[in-house]
């Protein structure tokens, strides 16, 4: 018997919801309908600094209103370090972590001085910005004593060389994900390199904590944002190390407003909360959206 449709919402309450995640929500949403399957709505709120409850209610009334329904009990990514911590333990005991203490500047710096780095870039740049160099990569434990004796700030990186090596000795190796109805895509991960999944103080990343998540709720089909699409060549690495199966995807295209800009936070004209202010209606809304796609 085929898993039952399992899909999520998953917005981070950093401000109000605009016209891209209502699409966004809206797609998963009628997708769990037309598969007769699950809705999921999950509050990704890891960044305590930046996330706040009162994005959190505004996010839950507005679904509501455009007439999104979800499961209880709502996940919410700060109730849940325990998962993201026993998840690092895992990797911890494959030797695929390692600590890095540079700070930003110190990794431009690297990059602007490497041999390698074109003159007229400032460095390999990824999707998420410059890939790391690799710094910290080899530190010796006596040297990582040293620094976390001073009580030095540190993320934890994945060693990605590693990490492939080991996926290829088990025969894991080249991973794959169903990306909507098209042919499978093979999993590139290293234009993201050695990507930070924990910081000293919050004990997490979105990368982690996504996959964690995406796994522990049983969700087969991860609907969102093109925009992510390139996150998924490292989901399918901490998937496939950590045990996980391997959910299909379908990163849809962004909406655009008028002038050709993806819909931002800051643009608060394009609210959900602030078109329904000025008097609009769920179904002006959703039908706004279908026109933004030409759907
Ligand atoms: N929390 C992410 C965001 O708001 C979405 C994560 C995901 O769908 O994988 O962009």
């Amino acid at each position: 018997m085929r898993d039952k449709f399992v899909t999520r919402f998953a917005p981070s309450p950093t401000g109000h919801l605009h016209l891209g995640h209502a699409f966004s929500a809206l797609q998963a949403w009628h997708a769990a309908r037309e598969a007769d399957g699950r809705f999921l709505l999950r509050i990704e709120d890891i960044d305590k600094g930046r996330c706040r409850p009162e994005f959190e209610a505004a996010i839950m009334e507005d679904l509501a209103w455009l007439g999104i329904a979800w499961e209880e009990p709502v996940r919410r990514q700060s109730d849940h370090f325990a998962d993201y911590e026993t998840a690092l333990d895992t990797l911890r005991a494959q030797g695929l972590l390692y600590p890095c203490f540079c700070t930003r500047r110190e990794i431009a710096d690297e990059i602007a001085h490497s041999p390698s780095a074109p003159h007229d870039l400032p460095g390999p740049k990824g999707p998420d910005g410059p890939i790391y160099p690799g710094i910290c990569r080899d530190m010796s434990a006596h040297q990582i004593q040293i620094k976390e004796g001073v009580g030095a700030a540190y993320a934890l990186r994945l060693d990605l060389e590693k990490a492939t090596a080991l996926l290829k000795q088990q025969g894991d190796w080249p991973l794959r994900w169903q990306e909507g109805g098209g042919a499978p895509v093979k999993a590139d991960p290293r234009s993201l390199g050695d990507v930070v999944l924990a910081r000293k103080d919050t004990p997490t990343s979105y990368h982690l904590a996504v996959t964690v998540d995406d796994a522990l709720q049983g969700v087969t089909h991860v609907i969102r944002g093109e925009d992510l699409f390139h996150a998924t060549h490292i989901h399918r690495v901490l998937q496939a190390l950590l045990g996980y199966p391997a959910p299909r995807y379908i990163h849809h295209p962004l909406i655009r407003d008028a002038r050709g800009r993806r819909f931002a936070k800051r643009d608060k004209a394009e609210t959900l909360r602030s078109l329904r202010q000025g008097g609009e209606s769920p179904e002006a809304i959703i039908n706004r959206l279908g026109n933004l796609t030409g759907g």
